[in-house]
């Protein structure tokens, strides 16, 4: 990662930077003065580098508790005419969509980019949603980088777009393009004005009752026709020449596999380029598609992009054949490789494919190593608190009762040994979904939820379970952080000066009679609440609060690694079979503990038998 002096630098120079650093200096660049995010990779580098480089720039960068919460305060910002950047994950605009919408209405005075980082091939996401369908669902214009110069330098131009239009301008980017490194030309930061925003009244046209929202809509669509005007100019719409009787049109990612496919096997071909696919420049389109008898559409997921311009090309010769997703030449799940793409390709132009060979040896390479190594899934780090929460809940609430989870390291509880989650769904849903599992089954039935994504998403349901009595036992595993996606605060953590928000009183507050507050590594205590919790007639509320332990290491804090007593243990492997800890290893038969890996939690020790676990010197 590039260092902070640079990404904020007066100076131009051309450094290396991930797609996501391109998008904070393209925001520093385009003089915007407001950032919020709720942080999901592959966007949570955004925000994070945002807020290192906030004392620098001067900039308002805000976690804001989710991701509509996050969009409600951009846009205030920028009807006041700020600048305003607001980024998150792509399941993250289906909790800002409400909000997103309607302000497509109102529009915006002061520039705003909401930045969605989509996810092919969920590699950290629980979908594989496309979130071009939202710059449609919305009526908004989206750019779309396939690389890090082009992040940066859509960044300014949907800042500058989305001011000429008074318009929300989505800049899609993908876990390929947020997380890879390229070449960036820095260019001039704009000195802009640091006054406060100032915010005019409109009445019809930011009030949306019925009968304005009427008459916006109709002012979104004159708006939609001068983007239009704008993606059929734009220069990011462009074609890249070539020979050949083939035509490649394509967009984002998807471009690169298109260029190292046509380019590893010689095939002579022109490329559509669309770095502004909405509004879709249907007479750029078909200006380049009247050219070709054989079409090849390029793009990850929905066939989005194919279905415009299939609608373009009906009016054209019949003799036009359009490739892709639709033909069944191109998959419509998981993220691309060159050879996806070449492959496709060929079946559908029928190129001769003896140079396919050069990918075999990779190919077969990749799958010896990959079938020699052994499974390594993710799990619950050495000393996680988590771990002893889910020991305790397995141990007294038992195994047969519905374990309703949440988005969070802790939902590796389903691993084994731990095994402790039945439903998963998305931030924030284990309550509202417990609610219903009680009621149908009129069975108590477990919520467990983490401290973030308690204040992200789970109060609503959380009235809901107190106002309909339902039998629900919630447990917010609560470790002061916002782990998963990089140990970012949230309101139930003090943070630079900010005031701490307590879930037991926010939970209180909600109605819940039993709110209880225990740390997990005090077993009989906290066995004596999950018990009482459990026979209480109503919801419960128990928070189990222990700090990370990869947190507690990097605030420097060191406790000494346990040890096993060869003379007491009589490898039972209860402290294996039970909390599966990653420190503990078994050689020539015997139980160790790593004495690196060990943090010194010292919950294996509560655990075991024989009293075999101690403390080292
Ligand atoms: S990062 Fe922290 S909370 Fe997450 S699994 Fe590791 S120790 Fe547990
Ligand atoms: S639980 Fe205790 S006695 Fe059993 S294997 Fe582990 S260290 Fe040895």
């Amino acid at each position: 990662m590039v260092d902070l002096k640079t990404l904020t630098s007066t100076e131009s120079g051309r450094y290396l930077l991930l797609g996501n650093e391109a998008i904070v200096r393209g925001a520093i660049e385009g003089g915007v003065r407001i950032a919020t995010s709720y942080p999901g990779t592959p966007s949570s580098e955004i925000i994070d580098t945002l807020h290192e480089a906030s004392g620098e720039t001067g900039i308002y960068v805000e976690y804001s508790v989710n991701e509509k919460v996050a969009l409600e305060v951009a846009a205030g910002a920028a009807l006041c005419g700020w600048r305003a950047l607001c980024s998150m994950k792509h399941v993250g605009l289906n909790v800002a969509s409400d909000t997103f919408v309607t302000l497509a209405y109102t529009g915006v005075r002061g520039g705003l980019v909401l930045v969605s980082a989509d996810d092919p091939s969920c590699w950290s996401s629980q979908n594989e949603q496309d979130n071009r369908y939202y710059a449609r669902l919305a009526n908004v214009p989206m750019l779309e980088p396939s690389n890090s110069q082009e992040a940066k330098d859509m960044t300014i131009s949907a800042l500058d777009l989305s001011e000429m239009l008074e318009l929300p301008v989505i800049l899609r980017s993908t876990t390929r393009v947020s997380h890879t490194l390229g070449p960036v030309d820095l260019g001039r930061l704009r000195v802009r004005s640091f006054s406060p925003g100032k915010f005019v009244k409109e009445t019809e046209r930011f009030v949306m009752v019925p009968r304005h929202a009427l008459t916006m809509h109709d002012v979104l669509l004159r708006k939609m026709e001068r983007a239009l005007k704008i993606s059929e100019e734009s220069p990011y719409n462009m074609v890249i020449e070539g020979d050949g009787d083939i035509g490649v049109i394509t967009s984002g990612a998807a471009y690169n596999y298109a260029v190292e496919a046509l380019n590893k096997f010689g095939v002579e071909a022109s490329i559509l380029k669309l770095g502004m696919p909405y509004p879709p420049p249907s007479r750029k389109i078909l200006r380049f598609m009247e050219r070709y008898d054989k079409v090849f559409v390029v793009e990850e997921l929905e066939p989005i992009l194919e279905t415009d311009v299939r609608s373009v090309g009906s009016s054209l010769n019949s003799r036009l054949k359009i490739f892709g997703k639709l033909t069944g030449h191109l998959p419509r799940s998981r993220e691309y490789t060159t050879r996806i793409v070449y492959e496709g390709m060929a079946e559908a132009l029928n190129i001769p494919t003896p140079k396919i060979k050069r990918f075999q040896s990779p190919d077969q390479k990749y799958l010896e190593i990959a079938n020699s190594a052994p499974a390594r899934p993710p799990v619950l780090c050495p000393g996680c608190p988590h771990r002893a929460s889910f020991y305790l809940m397995k141990t007294v609430l038992g195994r047969s009762i519905v374990y309703c989870t949440d988005i969070g390291c802790y939902a590796l509880g389903i691993q084994p040994p731990i095994q402790v989650g039945d439903i998963l769904i998305c931030m924030g849903a284990s309550l509202g979904v417990a609610c219903g599992v009680s009621r149908s089954q009129g069975e108590t039935t477990v919520a467990i939820v983490g401290d973030s994504t308690f204040f992200h998403a789970s109060i609503p349901a959380l009235i809901n379970a107190v106002y309909n009595n339902h039998r629900i036992i919630v447990v917010v595993l609560d470790n002061s952080t916002t782990a998963m996606t990089g140990f970012q605060p949230h309101p139930g953590v003090p943070y630079l000066g900010k005031s701490q928000i307590l879930i037991e009183d926010v939970a209180k507050g909600c109605g819940v009679k039993y709110v209880k507050v225990v740390d997990p590594f005090d077993i009989e205590n906290a066995r004596m609440i999950l018990k009482e919790a459990m026979a209480f007639d109503g919801p419960s509320l128990t928070v189990m609060r222990r700090p990370c332990s990869i947190m507690e290491r990097r605030q420097g804090i060191r406790r000494r690694p346990y040890i096993i007593s060869k003379d007491r243990c009589d490898e039972c492997l209860a402290c294996i079979k039970t909390l599966g800890c990653p420190a503990f290893h078994i050689v020539n038969g015997k139980v160790g503990i790593d004495q690196v890996l060990c943090t010194g939690c010292g919950f294996c020790a509560k655990i075991c038998p024989r009293k075999a676990i101690e403390g080292s010197r």
